[in-house]
């Protein structure tokens, strides 16, 4: 069966279960077919909002880069780093710094 963007719906059940079962992005429900509107290619398999957020900022990384440094700009935000020794040697294995955008 040929669906919308020339992909079956095994492809579409191929590309979700390697998205892990849920969207592309977030951990919703994956039931959007996002694809390039340049080229026609299926990038993946969206929930609603963020497919609806991608249409919103028209696909512009740009556009997103900027709303995700506004968000930031504009919240308490709390700074937080994360650590993880490896237990024989004492050496960090794992360091990851950020800044939450919800004060805990
Ligand atoms: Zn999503």
């Amino acid at each position: 069966m040929r669906r919308r963007y020339g992909i079956t719906s095994a492809d579409v059940d191929t590309l979700i279960e390697a998205q892990g079962g849920t969207c592309a992005v977030c951990p919703g429900k994956p039931e959007h077919v996002d694809h390039d509107h340049e080229t026609g290619r299926v990038r993946g398999i969206l929930c609603f909002n963020c497919n609806q957020a991608l249409g919103n900022v028209r696909d512009n990384p740009t556009v997103l880069k900027g709303l995700i440094d506004y968000l930031r700009r504009h919240s308490d935000a709390v700074t937080f780093t994360v650590e993880e020794f490896d237990p024989s040697s004492g050496d960090t294995v794992f360091e990851l710094s950020g800044a939450s955008l919800h004060a805990a």
